[in-house]
């Protein structure tokens, strides 16, 4: 596991003052971490360290897997993407309709990013993104300046859609990427991305790393062990939870066991 930071401030070094105040930015919100070749796990510290997974395809296509909270923070992973992996195109999954499934859309759009979402995470961004987003937002009555960023930011449905039970299977230059509905867990959208000849899964907010099920306010809390349950079949050797953690399929496990608990309570 390499850590670009370092690699990044040496960037930094040799840019101009225009890029250096741009990455700058990036990195007091953002740290990157390199997980897999060409893959990384880039993590959002100023809204509950939300992972989001950037993966460049052998066709220079970059997959972003779920989305920083908001519009700044999007455009800045963005900028960021087309500094450091100078991709051909950039496509990008929501993962679920909350923010740290969808906060990005505004910004992906305005770069022109190709946004897929399941037909479920669409309707249930149209019928509930704004009281959705007036939530999230009273979670940081504390910091001001986070908390306006989160209101401004314009709701913004993905412009491709699947079918949530049939997921979805992208291939890029001959690497596969799949979309796989597990079933209701953290939220009854809630989908993975599986990269299968990298062995990576972004399990997103449905998987836990610690013995909390954290916000359960759309959660199916019966359904969350078989759901999660069914991601271990694909046997990935890297497994990134929504929030702060990657790990290995214990994460899966330790998910497993954390609902089953949840619900015996
Ligand atoms: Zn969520």
């Amino acid at each position: 596991m390499r850590c670009l930071l370092l690699s990044l401030s040496l960037t930094l070094l040799s840019c101009s003052t225009l890029s250096h105040s741009r990455s700058d930015k990036f990195l007091s919100q953002f740290t990157v971490k390199e997980i897999a070749p060409q893959t990384y796990v880039v993590t959002d510290l100023s809204y509950h360290n939300s992972n989001v997974m950037v993966a460049v395809m052998p066709d220079q296509t970059v997959l972003i897997a779920s989305s920083p909270f908001e519009t700044q923070g999007a455009d800045a992973l963005l900028q960021w993407i087309r500094a450091e992996l100078k991709p051909r195109k950039v496509i990008a999954i929501n993962t679920h309709f909350h923010a740290d499934g969808t906060g990005g859309n505004e910004a992906y759009k305005a770069h022109g990013v190709e946004i897929w979402a399941s037909d479920l995470t669409r309707k249930l961004q149209q019928e509930r993104g704004e009281s959705q987003k007036i939530k999230e937002a009273a979670g940081f009555e504390s910091q001001p300046e986070l908390k306006k960023r989160l209101e401004r930011r314009q709701i913004v449905i993905a412009d491709h859609e699947f079918r949530i039970q049939d997921g979805k299977t992208f291939e890029f230059g001959g690497e596969k990427v799949e979309v796989i509905y597990p079933g209701p867990a953290h939220s009854s959208d809630n989908v993975a991305v599986h990269l299968p000849q990298r062995k990576v899964l972004f399990g997103g907010c449905m998987i836990r790393p610690v013995n909390t099920l954290g916000y359960v306010g759309d959660a199916d809390v019966k359904s969350w062990a078989d759901s999660v349950s069914r991601l271990k079949a694909l046997a990935p050797r890297v497994v990134i939870a929504g929030h702060e953690t990657v790990g290995g399929q214990e994460l899966i496990d330790n998910t497993v066991e954390t609902a089953r608990q949840a619900v015996s309570r």
